[in-house]
């Protein structure tokens, strides 16, 4: 409720013109800083487009927001690094169907052995090609979520955002380079509040069926502009429809970032395409919840897929918070369960390990300061080394863009 007293009829004008403002918000948002975006409250006020000066200023290096990805015309520094790191790609296993996601000439003839561990075929995450990490699909620690939210920064996300701070809980969030891009400030709040931030592809779309260089400029400039907005250089990623194959987990690998994957779904993501109803979202959750009630997760922990997509799968994830959190012993940031404490390239910033964050300590440690934490670093204190076939100039542009390839 918002109320004046009109002084005199002299001022009334101004004084009502001031009132409005203060109470509608007009006049009194800051929408330059993540602190004053992080206090709008009206979703609708919230996704109100603005512009960000680091933004528009390096929009131009950037690939069509939402458009699929390729390396921009005379981008040198992402040509030169996809020269490096393309050797290492294998070039026999071939485009899988479209980029929207269209696989039926693909299906009919790929081999049921599954040779090129392909997610979406056979939920397959232990890759067949040599020298690939396995995917992260669950967590180690029993009786844990790892608690992540795919698709945003969303533009009226602060409402669940607050949420999750007045719960002390910290999530993983797979941020859409686009998004990123058209919501830089809500794109800090996730470092601000605490969150850990995994790339989620440029444009959204079904990596199998990008050509080796393409998928390469998806991941890219996603870490790109997670890197511009926020400081940091992400070391994860999720596949879009989780629709990853060997091909894609070398590309990823090279880029240093880690393959994110689920083991159950709650098909939050499906209600505003109507392929689903919320009773069944509901249902998914609860079958999720039973797992940790039934014993299913007392040697190992999981993960269920849901998303910062829209209104209703945010305040799905409120409404089921405090059941979750009654169910399993310990919610927690995929990085936090995997004992990742450092998350980013930049070596400013750390996550606790699991038994910090469950002792109390959720706060992930760091300077928000992105002149400390910009390009420049190397982390050569870090006992960072590189691929052998890199060549120098790689390593400079790696270096350029905060991006280092450990050995593990
Ligand atoms: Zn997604």
């Amino acid at each position: 409720m918002c109320r004046t007293k009109l002084i005199s009829p002299l001022n009334s004008v101004f004084t009502l013109l001031i009132t409005i403002s203060l109470c509608t918000g007009v006049f009194a948002v800051d929408r330059t800083s993540e602190a004053g975006e992080a206090e709008i409250t009206d979703p609708t006020e919230e996704c109100e487009p603005y512009s960000y000066q680091p933004v528009v200023e390096a929009k131009s290096q950037f690939p069509t927001i939402w458009q699929p990805a390729t390396i921009v015309e005379g981008d040198t520094e992402a040509l030169e690094l996809w020269n490096g790191i393309s050797p290492s790609i294998p070039t026999n296993i071939s485009v899988k169907g479209s980029i929207t996601g269209d696989f039926s000439n693909t299906t009919s003839s790929y081999p049921h052995t599954d040779p090129d561990c392909w997610w979406s075929y056979f939920q397959c995450v232990t890759p067949k090609l040599a020298g690939l990490p396995m995917d992260i699909a669950s967590v180690p620690e029993p009786m844990t979520m790892g608690y992540g939210f795919d698709d945003g920064p969303n533009c009226s996300h602060n409402a669940f955002y607050d949420y999750l701070e007045e719960q002390n809980q910290k999530a993983t969030m797979f941020f859409i380079g686009s998004n990123v891009l058209d919501w830089p400030l809500e794109a800090q709040r996730a470092l601000t509040d605490g969150h850990e931030i995994c790339a989620h592809t440029w444009s959204h779309h079904y990596m199998t069926g990008f050509v080796s260089q393409d998928a390469f400029a998806e991941l890219y400039y996603c870490v790109k502009a997670i890197k511009l907005v926020t400081g940091v250089t992400p070391t994860c990623w999720r596949p879009p429809f989780g629709d990853v194959d060997d091909r894609i987990r070398a590309i990823a690998h090279a880029l240093n970032l880690q393959t994110i994957i689920w083991k159950y779904d709650s098909f939050d993501w499906e209600v505003s395409a109507g392929n689903t109803t919320p009773e069944q979202v509901d249902t998914n959750y609860d079958n999720f919840i039973e797992l940790a009630q039934n014993g299913s997760l007392a040697t190992g922990g999981s993960i269920l897929l849901t998303h910062e997509l829209n209104n209703y799968t945010m305040s799905e994830a409120v409404k089921y918070y405090p059941k979750l959190k009654e169910a399993f012993q310990h919610i927690v940031p995929v990085g936090v369960a995997l004992n990742k404490t450092q998350p980013y390239v930049e070596s400013n910033y750390s996550l606790p390990s699991f038994e910090q964050y469950i002792s109390g300590r959720t706060q992930l440690s760091g300077s928000k300061d992105n002149s400390s934490s910009s390009g420049n670093s190397t982390n050569h204190d870090n006992g960072v080394s590189f691929f052998s076939p890199m060549s120098s100039l790689v390593l400079s542009v790696l270096s350029t863009l905060g991006i280092v390839i450990m050995l593990v």
